[in-house]
């Protein structure tokens, strides 16, 4: 189990890095994600993921880390939330990776991509 955990931070830390710079990665067993954009002591922001998420698809594992990322995006907006300017900062990360989601009230519910063919759903 830890080396898929390692890969799985790694691409977690590549992404973030990509769009937001470096900052801190955690796994843990929590049921869901979590972002901050500052933590206490060493002001760095921190993304942590949940365990579960390495039982998943790959696409979804991949639209999840976008997801935390899209809210470190948002923080440096001074925006928090699952609002319509948030969907609208996740959309500009998941269409770089040819995913479009269907959201449901908060979260994706379905992802696409832009050959409109199912790549996830809720209970793959
Ligand atoms: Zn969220």
């Amino acid at each position: 189990m830890i080396e898929p955990i390692l890969q799985f931070k790694r691409l977690a830390k590549y992404l973030a890095n990509k769009y937001v710079g470096d900052i801190d990665v955690e796994i843990y067993d929590v049921k869901r994600g979590l972002a901050y954009s500052r933590q206490l002591v060493s002001n760095r922001k921190l993304i942590v993921l949940p365990l579960w998420l390495l039982e998943r698809k790959y696409v979804y594992r991949l639209s999840y880390i976008l997801h935390e990322i899209a809210h470190l995006i948002y923080f440096d907006k001074g925006r928090c939330g699952h609002d319509k300017g948030f969907k609208v900062e996740e959309r500009k990360l998941l269409i770089k990776y040819d995913l479009v989601p269907e959201y449901g009230r908060k979260y994706v519910k379905k992802l696409y991509n832009t050959q409109k063919q199912i790549l996830w759903q809720i209970g793959d």
